[in-house]
């Protein structure tokens, strides 16, 4: 018997897979990715496919179970722990894969994040100085090695999904929105037919599962100001479980607003009150407490994300003195 049980949702199913924070790690079992298999008559669609092989079995048995017609892989971001069944899914059924082009080339190859060849200029950085920011820690954890063994689950893109995009499951035409924040090219799929939305990991600022910071906070903020204006009545996160009812749903994203909201002000406060910090200090201040199954560098990289948001709106400066790179508040 599968351990992992079906859920039934709006528009089809939802399957909860098991997950590891750490990428040292192995498997944790406290945190769950979620994937969600829609079904239209007998067309069949999969939004994010996992972590990787674990759960795969159960994902083929399933789509067999539903008649085995899958006609596309949708993929919200390029995470190893939403990419992971990707490849053996469209080799199985011969259906093409879909992801935001900013995206691509980290899905097709997830090694550009290793040499630090995929680069935004919304990141403001360089593999190097972010592994130098969060303390030097990223560094060793994140070598080659380590990303062909965690992070690679390569696997080619068909279609490149822009925001605006229609894609179609039987009479069903859902709705692409570009939404990025928690990576560059973070998509959404809304179906106006349930009023249905999936969001991938839109509900986190930080970056857990790549090997470097890449999240832009005021994207993020103003993504889920957006999926707000859409009034769904079911949202799909990325991981755990999805949310019924629409007052659910702007409860949800309205906390995600309020707990950035909150981030960014404590962030302020403590660099007002330290005068200038490393991201170390703040990440100790912002987030005293941090629950024990984080993935460490997790918080820092949240610290990071928003301290761009703040030099971005000219309100940190970042300065560099005998070698520590340190924020500083911006006198108005
Ligand atoms: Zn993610």
């Amino acid at each position: 018997m599968s351990r992992f049980a079906w859920m039934e949702i709006p528009d089809g199913y939802m399957m909860p897979q098991p997950h590891a924070t750490t990428a040292l790690g192995t498997r944790d079992g406290q945190s769950r990715s979620s994937n969600y298999l829609l079904k239209s008559g007998n067309e069949l669609g999969i939004i994010d496919t996992g972590m990787q092989s674990l759960g795969l079995q159960e994902l083929i048995e399933k789509i067999d179970g539903e008649g085995g017609n899958l006609r596309w892989i949708f993929l919200t971001h390029f995470h190893f722990d939403h990419i992971g069944n990707a490849a053996a899914l469209a080799l199985r059924y011969g259906c093409p894969v879909m992801a935001h082009p900013l995206d691509i080339p980290a899905i097709e190859n997830p090694m550009v994040l290793a040499d630090g060849s995929w680069g935004f200029p919304d990141a403001g950085t360089s593999l190097e100085e972010i592994s130098k920011e969060l303390g030097g820690a990223r560094k060793e954890e994140m070598t080659e090695e380590i990303i062909k063994k965690y992070f690679y689950f390569p696997v080619r893109v068909d279609r490149s999904l822009d925001d605006g995009e229609e894609v179609g499951l039987g009479p069903w035409r859902l709705k692409v929105l570009h939404t990025p924040g928690h990576s560059p090219g973070s998509i959404s799929l809304f179906n106006p037919a349930s009023r249905s939305l999936y969001i991938g990991d839109l509900d986190y600022v930080m970056n857990p599962s790549s090997p470097w910071p890449i999240s832009n906070a005021s994207d993020l903020m103003a993504s889920v100001q957006r999926v707000m204006g859409l009034d769904a009545e079911f949202l799909g996160p990325g991981h755990y479980d999805g949310i019924y009812k629409d007052w659910a749903v702007r409860e949800y994203l309205k906390e995600i607003l309020d707990r950035a909201h909150s981030t960014q002000q404590r962030m302020e406060v403590c660099l007002k009150r330290l005068g200038s910090a490393t991201v170390d200090q703040l990440a100790d201040e912002v987030f005293p407490v941090i629950p024990r199954y984080a993935y460490p560098p997790l918080h820092k990289s949240t610290i990071h994300c928003f301290l761009h948001k703040l030099m971005e709106e000219g309100r940190a400066l970042k300065v560099e003195r005998g070698g520590v790179v340190k924020w500083e508040e911006i006198h108005p």
